[in-house]
Order: C-alpha cells, then structure tokens, then sequence
C-alpha cells in the first residue's frame, strides 16, 4: 500500500481523532523511519516517548517473539514469570516497594488516583478525596485524567467531569496553598510538564511539596508517563529530584513500543490495593512485560549517562545555530523544548521540518524533541542539518 491509498483508507475507516501530518510510516531502524515510497526521516518523535531503543532493536525483537511462542497471555489470576520479574527490577532500581501493570498512561493514572483515594478512605473515611494536580499539567484522556489535566481547553464536551480535582500553579506553595483544605488526600505532578510544554519543575518546589505531603499525609503522585524509562537521563525523573513518590505512574517507554503502563507504590502505600479492588484484562501481559525486560537489560546506568550527554551535545548544536524562529531549550535528558519566538508559530515550524523529513513534535507554544534514546551522533547531526536547512531564512 501506498502513502495515499494509507491516507484515503484510514480517512475512510479511522475516526477523525487525530490531526495528523500528512506522512505514512512503513518501517524504520535506530532513528530513522521510512515511508512506503523509501524516503527517509529523522525521528526526533519516538512515537512521543515510547520507542526508547529506535526501530527494528534485535535484542527487543528477540525478546517479544521468544515469549510470544512460549506464552502470549494469560489472565492475572494465574502468575507469570516476565511480569514478577520486571517489576522486581523497577523497584530494586527505585526504592519503591511494589507495581499495578496497566496498558496506557491515563489508565496507570487512573489507578494512581484511585490508589490515593483508597488510602485516604481506609484512613480517615470519606470526604478526603479531593487530588490538586498543576496548572498546565496533562494526565490522560480518560474522564477522570482529563480533570486531573489542568488545562481548561480539555474540560469541554464530555460532561460531567469526575469531581474531586483542584489546581495550583506549578512552582507555587502559596498557590498550592490556596488550593489546600481538610478534603484533600493528594497531590499529583508530571515533574517535567510534557505536553503543557516540556516545563521542568524547581527542584527546591518539588522538595518542599514532598514535606508538605509528608506532614499532612496527602500522597505525593508522581506521573511518570513521559518522563520515565530513562528519557531524562535517569531511569525516573524523581531520582534527579531527590524525592521518593507515595506512587509513580509510567507507560509510554516502559516496554519499547508494546503497550505496556504501571503505578509503583512506596512502602507506605504497598498495600493499599488489595484483592478486587482494581484489575485490568492485559496487564502485565508476558510479551509486553518480556519487552520491557529487554529495555531494562540495556539501560544501565551507562546507557542513562550517555542519554545526558546526548541531551547535552543536542540542545548546544541547536542552540548554536541561532535561528531566528527559536528561542532558548530546555528540558532534561532526551526530554527537550525549544521556545518559539514570538510571530512564528510551533505548528508551521514543525509541519516545514516534517517536510524536509525531520519529525518534530509540538508541546505547549513550542517544539519538542523526543529522540530514541539510542540516537546516534550522526543521527543527531542530520536532524540538526535539517533545522539549519529548513529555518535559517
Ligand atoms: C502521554 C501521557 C499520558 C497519557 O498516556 P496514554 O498512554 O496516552 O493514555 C499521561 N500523562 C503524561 C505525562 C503523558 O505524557
């Protein structure tokens, strides 16, 4: 099939969800995708965030297809050994204490949220249920996690919306302060916002956010879902921070292109979801969990150093072109945003670097760049030789 005839066929047979840019994708290795007709793109997208070691990884391939014969699923009231086994690695490497695999980032949040929820209920009872999450923060497009987005453009259309969410203004106690009461049981953060614009919260903030918690017993909810799995250059965000979440959420890289998701509890919060009170039919599917085995055989802390540095070398070469379309970059890791100067707009922008084969994504008023993590220097020296090409004018 043709790039036009995928066009026409997913028009006619896909609902109109997604503003798509108008590429097909038939393949791909390492960073590169192809289309059907053998053109060539530098991916600086991963499939936001989730193909962390690029396309056509043979040790992944490996992995999937030898659990794949040997068992592709089975329900969770039975054990197996990939899933046991991938979530003993997450918390050994983190200090949290146990893991809920789910399939999706909002389906891991809403089970981080019904976990705080739960707490808060065997504890103090109901009336304590209110979460605050942050302005301009993005959880998810489940009902529950689009009111935990705080963007008001997400509250439309779906009414009514779950109750129990305020919101406070990132980098702000006074703010998260006024949003406070006896009916809260929670806060939730991206600590690197993503879609609200690749916005990295003050370490000092989420420091003293984490004190706060701590003595009002409100759980501290760290959603992981674009920041973990080694994007910022260590293998969860919160360990750049110095802080232990109650429970993190993560999905998008966990498994390297299967879709796999999770919540990880601390010590305080391992037993809060007991028998019957949350499931899901695929989680901690073998294959899937096999795959995300295989991403963690390879992200070692090596493999975590080398993403900083590449993050590093990047954001410098891109800075150093002076375009008159792009202000400062920011972020961590292979996490980066790069401004938009004012009278230039993030979409054109993205949508001329696509054309000269360059996938870009947007994030907020920006750009944002989510390499594979595995991203070659040369791979990186194309994709800015494309910027200088496409934006120098
Ligand atoms: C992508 C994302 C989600 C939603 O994940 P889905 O897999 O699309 O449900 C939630 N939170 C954050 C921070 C994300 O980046």
């Amino acid at each position: 099939m043709n790039s036009e005839e995928m066009k026409t066929l997913t028009g006619q047979f896909i609902m109109g969800t997604y503003g798509r840019f108008p590429v097909a994708i038939d393949h791909g290795e390492g960073a590169r995708l192809y289309d059907p007709e053998g053109n060539e793109y530098i991916d600086f997208t991963s499939g936001i965030g989730v193909t962390c070691l690029g396309y056509g990884n043979d040790g992944w391939v490996q992995s999937i297809t030898q659990q794949a014969k040997k068992l592709g699923h089975v329900s969770n009231l039975f054990y197996t050994e990939p899933a046991a086994r991938l979530a003993e690695k997450l918390c050994r490497r983190t200090g949290m204490s146990n893991v809920f695999f789910a399939n999706g980032g909002g389906e891991a949040n809403e089970g981080m949220i019904k976990l705080a929820r739960k707490y808060s209920f065997d504890k103090y009872g109901q009336g304590r249920a209110t979460i605050i999450t942050l302005n301009n923060s993005f959880h998810g497009r489940t009902i529950t996690t689009l009111t935990a987005t705080g963007q008001e453009v997400f509250h439309n259309y779906f009414f009514p919306f779950t109750e129990g969410f305020r919101y406070a203004d990132a980098n702000s106690l006074e703010s998260l302060e006024a949003a406070a009461g006896d009916d809260v049981c929670a806060v939730m953060v991206e600590l690197v916002q993503g879609e609200g614009g690749v916005l990295p919260l003050d370490k000092d903030y989420v420091q003293a956010v984490a004190k706060l918690c701590a003595e009002r017993d409100w759980l501290l909810l760290v959603d992981e879902v674009q920041t973990g799995v080694g994007r910022t250059g260590s293998l969860f965000a919160f360990q750049q921070y110095g802080i232990l979440p109650d429970v993190a959420s993560f999905a998008k890289g966990i498994a390297g292109g299967l879709p796999m998701s999770g919540i990880m509890a601390n010590e305080k919060c391992r037993n809060v979801l007991g028998p019957g009170t949350h499931a899901t039919t695929f989680g901690a599917n073998p294959v899937c969990a096999a795959a995300g085995l295989y991403v963690q055989e390879v992200m070692d802390d090596a493999f975590l150093e080398d993403v900083q540095a590449k993050g590093t070398y990047l954001r410098n070469q891109i800075e150093a072109l002076e375009l008159p379309c792009f202000g400062e970059t920011r972020g961590m890791g292979l996490m980066i945003g790069i401004s938009v100067k004012e009278g230039w707009s993030n979409k054109e922008l993205a949508n001329k670097l696509i054309a000269n084969r360059l996938l870009v994504l947007t994030a907020g008023p920006g750009m944002r760049l989510l390499p594979p993590l595995v991203v070659t220097k040369a791979e990186m020296d194309a994709g800015v030789a494309i910027m200088k090409k496409t934006l120098s004018a």
